[in-house]
């Protein structure tokens, strides 16, 4: 754990332009500087960074923050390896080297409880009892050092063991049952989980949050289980062997999709180590967005089956439809990766790695498959092929493809460029903004919590002048920043941000505030202007309802005393006018 001194210091000490320079060029004006955001598809300079507040602000995206923030972001990182990066880049040393500062604190207890099943399911894999799952596993080309980078362990064949062992650690059989490691029949309970070889699924900053357990002999059950959706596993949201790839991948900037667990960590093992595997056939919304944030090439290397094929053009579309570039490698001679590697060696699987074929190419090849282009009907269903697809590729790309196609199959070139017209290039995917209107109230607000969060001399008139805010959130926010200046924490908004960094809900509307108020410049005359509206807004509120509980109120003696209370109401509020 790092301690918040320390990540102020670090930050004190980190010029937030000199650290987004070493990733994107900015450009000084006036006394900021801008940049063309790395985090949306942007073409004009729509990102500001502030060396006074220490801040940045993308204002179409409406990404913001301190220096750790923009680092998390641009490569990928928690919140504790963006402190290691800003400090390495700055050349400051960390008092420790362990980190669990910024994780997912949330499900500390499940993830200690996961870390426990682990440990039971490695321990048993060295026992007399695993022995023939261990017997099975070398005979793969398993060693003891591959076992131990991936936790790979073994679940006895006894119905009951892991819930036993659970028990005896005072584990309730409800969180066993939340987290997937047992089934409930009647009063009964069993293991998920029986003599399976386990090969844990880490989230992307290594926690165990669930298991593929493997049969290694010849019953007849499913070859793969994995554990069910639960509150920590999502399928989904989740690829296999993320967390120990993601610092190769940017080293090397490419990453390597394969089909199987066994693939990525037989080719870990041989030292490809950027390489994860698919948790289905197809790709997700969110497995997507977790590749495309390493922001380079993706090389797609499925098995060398129907299916393998089948699912590279799936996600090859899927991946080009989202902007990135992706290669293909087909394995001649082996099944999958790991056969390659069995039967030719890891420098063969480097040599075919190094040498991909563009997906374009692969496509074009897909689309020419069972077709007969001499047929004149058949050349011009190819043809459409390749154009309703080419949309995804920009314009170089475009003409390079057509000009090929055209001396390759010796069509006349002005049919394809009206054809080509006839698809329009795709705008980028629209999202559907909600605008959610922002009331007087909620204006303000922001405006006078943006100014207590830059200087305590703010929160200070804020208490002498209004004293409370409405909304629970803004209470809950002006709370939080009472507690940092008087723990004494940081002075500024960017120690501020830090500090807030542990509160999901908290963090974002910081950085809402900031994107709302950031253009601000601090004045006092103006911050007391708002102080003064506001508490208008809260009177009137107050006015509003105090007319409503009237109109409703039919004892004649509260009615009188509520009138009372809403005379002095609006003299309060005609005083404050
Ligand atoms: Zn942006």
């Amino acid at each position: 754990m790092i301690e918040e001194k320390e990540i102020n210091e670090i930050r004190q000490n980190a010029d937030i332009v000199e650290i987004i320079s070493s990733y994107m060029p900015l450009t000084q004006k006036g006394k900021n500087y801008f940049g063309v955001c790395p985090f949306h598809d942007d073409h004009h300079p729509s990102m500001v960074v502030s060396p006074e507040k220490q801040i940045f602000n993308c204002f179409t995206c409406k990404t913001g923050g301190n220096v750790f923030n923009f680092v998390m972001k641009y490569e990928n990182v928690n919140y504790g390896e963006a402190i290691k990066i800003v400090a390495d880049k700055i050349g400051m040393s960390l008092s420790i080297n362990k980190f669990s500062y910024g994780n997912n604190k949330k499900y500390q207890q499940e993830f200690d409880m996961m870390k426990l099943v682990k440990n039971f399911y490695v321990n048993n894999l060295n026992t007399s009892l695993g022995l023939n799952a261990k017997k099975y596993l070398m005979n793969r080309g398993f060693n003891e050092e591959i076992i131990s980078i991936f936790n790979i362990g073994f679940s006895l064949n006894d119905n009951h063991s892991l819930s036993q062992f659970l028990e005896s650690n005072k584990i309730e059989i409800n969180e066993m049952d939340k987290l997937g490691l047992i089934n409930k029949s009647g009063i009964d309970i069993y293991d998920v989980f029986v003599n399976r070889i386990m090969i844990p699924l880490c989230d992307g900053d290594g926690n165990v949050v669930g298991f593929t357990g493997r049969i290694f002999n010849n019953e007849d059950s499913a070859k793969y289980l994995n554990t069910k959706e639960t509150i920590i596993f999502k399928k989904s949201n989740l690829l296999f062997n993320y967390y120990l790839a993601k610092n190769e991948i940017r080293n090397c900037k490419k990453v390597i999709i394969v089909e199987g667990n066994m693939d990525a960590i037989k080719m870990y093992a041989s030292g490809i180590k950027n390489v994860i595997a698919l948790m289905g056939t197809a790709l997700t919304r969110e497995q997507i967005a977790m590749i495309k944030k390493f922001r380079c090439p993706v090389i797609l290397m499925l098995d060398n089956d129907d299916a393998g094929y089948e699912a590279t053009i799936k996600n090859g579309d899927l991946l080009s439809q989202n902007g990135m570039s992706v290669d293909v490698v087909r394995l001649n001679g082996a099944k999958d990766p790991d056969e390659y590697l069995e039967k030719l060696g890891v420098d063969a699987l480097k040599e075919a790695i190094n040498h991909p074929i563009k997906y374009l190419d692969f496509k074009i090849n897909d689309a020419k498959r069972d077709l007969n282009l001499n047929s004149p009907e058949e050349l011009s269903t190819f043809v459409k092929k390749i154009i309703s697809f080419l949309k995804y590729y920009d314009n170089l790309t475009k003409e390079i493809t057509i000009n090929k196609i055209c001396s390759d199959y010796h069509i006349d070139i002005s049919i394809l460029q009206k054809e080509m017209a006839k698809s329009p290039p795709i705008k980028e995917e629209e999202k559907p903004k909600t605008i959610i209107k922002k009331t007087k109230y909620d204006i303000l607000a922001n405006y006078i919590l943006y100014y207590m969060m830059n200087d305590e001399i703010y929160l200070k008139i804020y208490k002498k002048e209004l004293g409370y805010l409405e909304k629970h959130e803004d209470k809950a926010l002006e709370d939080r920043i009472e507690a940092f200046y008087k723990e004494k924490i940081g002075h500024s908004l960017s120690d501020f941000i830090s500090y807030c960094q542990n509160n999901e809900e908290l963090i974002n509307k910081v950085l809402e505030i900031i994107n709302d108020c950031g253009d601000e410049t601090l004045d006092e005359e103006k911050y007391y202007f708002y102080l003064s509206n506001m508490k208008k807004v809260i009177n009137d509120q107050d006015v509003k309802e105090l007319l409503e509980k009237i109109k409703q109120e039919t004892d004649v003696n509260k009615k009188i005393k509520l009138m009372q209370k809403l005379t002095n109401l609006k003299k309060g509020s005609v005083e404050n006018g």
